[in-house]
């Protein structure tokens, strides 16, 4: 091609570790740089980078997102104790992506990539089916009791005027288990406004469940919150996109989806969510198929593969073996990336490239040429398994030959 396309706003580039970081520059050599002027801010997220700078870099960076409105990271190890010897870091650093998800107060959707020649392992799916999960309370900010021998439980809550509210829980006559969890009106306003925002962004029906029949004021309240901000913001944006709000109960959500063909955001409550996402991540084939995108409720995105860094690849690699990890993920969350600043930017020629992008790379699994782990789950009986240069060397091809 002979001019490159131009951007306008830098896209906040998030560098990362492992096999992931090696990936990473490949791919913008080999298929972002020849055809764009690649405009981005870098930041280093790789391990080294933030604990020199005692983490400040990934703060930065997520403040950077809030300035320029669309980021993409590469995978981050997310250090624990082998990881503080092997790099002998000062501190257990925490998780880059916790801390960016609280910095944007964003909620992540997970979108499967689908391939003809994969079929998932639910025959009526044939569109993806986007998990929203909200990443704030319930069980995962408990406070749990064992219950020792008889005596009564109650739930107290002193309002800060020092008014006492007093309901018993449970008269034990033995031994048990106690737990109080908690969740923010603010926090699950955010959430379903994320969730809505993001179901109008794809054009898909926004489907929502609790157990409001049993829950009847904590898991009623998501549902109420849920249709109030629905009425009052987004009926009209969403029947004029032509797409459906649906609230139903948890368990016959479930079956639904089940019975369905896919192609609708489900907004999970955190359980919800942790069990749902890795049911529909396996059910459609494989975690390095798998995008994962942060929306934040003021519209700042954040694109990146659902998988980590892929460790023992990356070990192999350094011991010079070859290694056949695929990139799709990694490379659909520059596309998706890339396409979002084209859209809010006006620049078509940059969401078309990204689109021809990602149809070469589908093709190219689709015509039988693939990383390893794909090999196992295609039903193209002709394949080539390639290694994980050549495989982007195939995707670049068929760019080449769509342009
Ligand atoms: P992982 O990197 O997702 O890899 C787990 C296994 O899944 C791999 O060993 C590989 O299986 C397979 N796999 C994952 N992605 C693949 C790909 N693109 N191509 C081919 N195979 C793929 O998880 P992990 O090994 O448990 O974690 C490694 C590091 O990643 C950890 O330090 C963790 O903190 C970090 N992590 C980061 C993120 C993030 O930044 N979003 C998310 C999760 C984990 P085989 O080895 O059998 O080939
Ligand atoms: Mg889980």
């Amino acid at each position: 091609m002979a001019n490159k396309i131009e951007m306008k706003v830098p896209l906040v580039e998030m560098d990362g570790d492992e096999m992931t970081r090696v990936i990473w520059g490949m791919i913008k050599d080999l298929l972002l740089k020849p055809y764009i002027d690649l405009k981005t801010e870098y930041y280093d997220l790789g391990l080294k980078k933030r604990d020199e700078t005692e983490d400040q870099v990934t703060v930065d960076a997520a403040n950077a997102i809030k300035k320029y409105g669309v980021g993409v990271k590469c995978a981050t190890i997310t250090p624990n104790a082998d990881r503080v010897k092997e790099y002998n870091l000062k501190k257990m650093w925490k998780s880059p992506n916790g801390t960016i998800r609280a910095i944007l107060d964003g909620t992540v959707f997970r979108a499967p990539i689908i391939v003809n020649s994969i079929k998932p392992f639910v025959k009526t799916w044939k569109k993806p089916i986007i998990i929203a999960r909200h990443a704030y309370g319930d069980v995962y900010k408990n406070v749990e009791f064992r219950v020792g021998g008889p005596g009564k439980a109650e739930l107290v809550f002193t309002s800060e005027s020092g008014e006492e509210t007093r309901q018993t829980i449970h008269e034990f006559d033995g031994k048990g288990v106690l737990m109080g969890m908690h969740n923010t009106d603010k926090s699950i306003r955010s959430f379903a406004r994320a969730c809505f925002t993001y179901a109008l962004d794809q054009k898909v029906d926004l489907w929502f469940a609790t157990k409001d029949t049993i829950s009847k004021t904590y898991d009623h309240t998501f549902k109420d919150i849920f249709q109030e901000i629905y009425e009052n913001e987004f009926k009209e944006k969403f029947e004029a996109a032509n797409i459906e709000y649906f609230y139903t109960l948890i368990d016959d959500a479930v079956a639904r989806i089940i019975r369905s063909e896919g192609g609708m955001l489900w907004a999970c409550k955190n359980y919800d969510g942790d069990v749902m996402s890795d049911m529909v991540a396996t059910a459609f084939g494989s975690l390095a198929m798998m995008t994962s995108v942060l929306v934040s409720p003021e519209g700042y995105y954040e694109y990146e593969a659902a998988h980590g860094t892929v460790q023992r690849h990356y070990y192999k690699h350094l011991k010079g073996e070859e290694t056949s990890t695929n990139s799709i993920a990694t490379l659909f969350a520059w596309t998706g990336a890339l396409k979002k600043r084209g859209e809010i930017d006006g620049i078509n020629e940059l969401v078309e490239f990204a689109s021809r992008l990602e149809s070469a790379a589908l093709r190219t699994i689709d015509e039988g040429v693939m990383t390893k782990d794909l090999a196992q789950l295609s039903e193209i009986e002709d394949k080539r398994i390639v290694n994980t240069e050549d495989f982007l060397k195939e995707i670049k091809l068929r760019l080449e030959e769509s342009m």
